[in-house]
């Protein structure tokens, strides 16, 4: 399974030689499909399954309604007693009782008889059509009808929402509020959910400063372990932060082994003296690549441990922020049932201006789109994370691509949903 012709063997230490090889995207992809497959299911309480992936389909074992109910405040009558009733040819009924919700009318409604309803009341025997209080004229005992109604009028059907033996949700969907409401309404108070994949953030550098830390000196404050945090709960996981870790194998090493679904390294990933993490998953696990032929994002790796997906993504916040959303995140959505693809509105819109590309790699441009026309984002180093900031979402350039010209039409994924 491991040894795809597409892949080359990764050296398990590059260090301060750089990549012999790197792995194209669509290898690395293939990689995560391969072994990223959803997760078995748990069961959860119906107060807590928004949001979540249903691991079965579900069936109704009930109607929805169970009883035939009136859909109007008014009178419960034959319709045959309505029959010819009109503002000059006024029909009267006695009144005999009244049925409201959750409190029905015990007796029969006979013929020239009604009973008054209340929208959600079961409607009484005899009765086959609700007519409404606007049509009627109520003198003591006697309704007059001042209108007819067929058979069956305002009047919900037993099943007439749900019948029994419908799937009235596949499995694979994503539970949107309404769905909570009707696994109500069928009476299910527990839901088998795909379970949502562990993910833990191991964040090295001897360099960083906990999140949100005043900068001082030459250290610089963590911005990949609050953005790779939010990037899992957006694609589903739950993120488990092990805080930042030295440079050194062994805290590295150890934060590797933890118990979890996939772990993400920030940091330490690429050639450089101190980039340990590649040659670590080699000895723990599987170091299936290391450096992919795209940019940013070249200095990735990935492999496992046991079932464990590990992610080594570069330090670099956009690089960390492309590497997570091209394979990371896709791992983890389908992980938990989610559909691979990015959560990004796509649009196809024209080029302002030239976009630049080497032919050999993928390219991540970052852009912006202002009066219907693209324009790449003129700062584009992986280090520099305002870039994305300033952008509206970005640009793939495919491997064969030189660059495309002022009026070329491109697909821009837009960070915003
Ligand atoms: P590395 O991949 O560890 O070689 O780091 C590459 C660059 O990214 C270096 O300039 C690091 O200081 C920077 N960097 C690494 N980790 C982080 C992080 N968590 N937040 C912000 N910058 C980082
Ligand atoms: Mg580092």
């Amino acid at each position: 399974m491991e040894s795809m012709e597409s892949l080359p063997r990764p050296e398990a230490d590059v260090r301060m030689r750089g990549f012999a090889t790197r792995a194209t995207v669509a290898a690395a992809l293939a990689w995560v499909d391969q072994h990223a497959l959803p997760l078995s299911a748990e069961t959860v309480p119906l107060a807590e399954c928004a949001g979540r992936i249903l691991a079965k389909p579900v069936v109704s074992s009930v109607a929805v309604p169970s009883f035939a109910r009136s859909m109007m405040d008014g009178y419960a009558v034959r319709a045959d007693d309505t029959l010819g009733a009109g503002q000059y040819n006024r029909l009267p009924l006695a009144i005999v009782g009244e049925a409201l919700p959750g409190r029905p009318f015990a007796g029969e409604v006979a013929a020239q008889q009604a009973v008054r309803i209340m929208t959600g009341a079961p409607l009484p025997c005899g009765a086959d059509a609700v007519l409404p209080a606007e049509v009627t004229e109520a003198e003591g005992g006697t309704v007059f009808a001042l209108d007819s109604v067929s058979p069956g009028k305002n009047v919900g059907q037993v099943g007439e929402d749900v019948v029994p033996g419908a799937v009235v949700l596949a499995s694979g969907r994503r539970l949107r509020p309404q769905d909570v409401g009707l696994l109500s309404a069928i009476g299910q108070s527990e839901i088998e959910v795909v379970r949502r994949p562990v993910v833990a953030l191991v964040i090295t550098g001897n360099e960083l400063l906990p999140a949100g830390t005043r900068p001082a000196g030459c250290s610089i404050a963590d911005a990949n372990g609050p953005m790779l945090d939010a990037l899992v709960r957006r694609d589903g996981g739950v993120p488990r932060s092990l805080g930042i870790v030295a440079d050194d194998p062994q805290s590295i090493s150890a934060a590797m082994q933890t118990e979890a679904d996939v772990v993400l390294v920030s940091g330490g990933s690429s050639v450089g003296m101190e980039d340990h993490a590649p040659r670590i998953l080699a000895e723990l696990g599987k170091l299936a690549l290391h450096g992919i032929a795209m940019r940013p994002s070249s200095p990735t790796a990935m492999g496992r441990i046991g079932n464990k997906l590990v992610f080594l993504l570069p330090g670099n916040p956009v690089s960390c922020l492309c590497a997570y959303d091209f394979f990371a995140g896709r791992a983890i959505r389908r992980l938990g049932g989610c559909p691979s693809q990015w959560p990004y509105r796509r649009e196809r819109l024209p080029l302002g201006r030239k976009l630049v590309s080497q032919v050999g790699r993928v390219d991540y441009a970052r852009v912006r789109v202002s009066g219907g026309l693209v324009e790449p984002v003129a700062i584009s180093g992986a280090s520099l994370l305002s870039s994305t900031v300033v952008a509206d979402g970005f640009v793939v350039l495919e491997a064969d691509s030189e660059g495309l010209p002022a009026g070329a039409e491109v697909d821009v994924w837009f960070y915003d949903a």
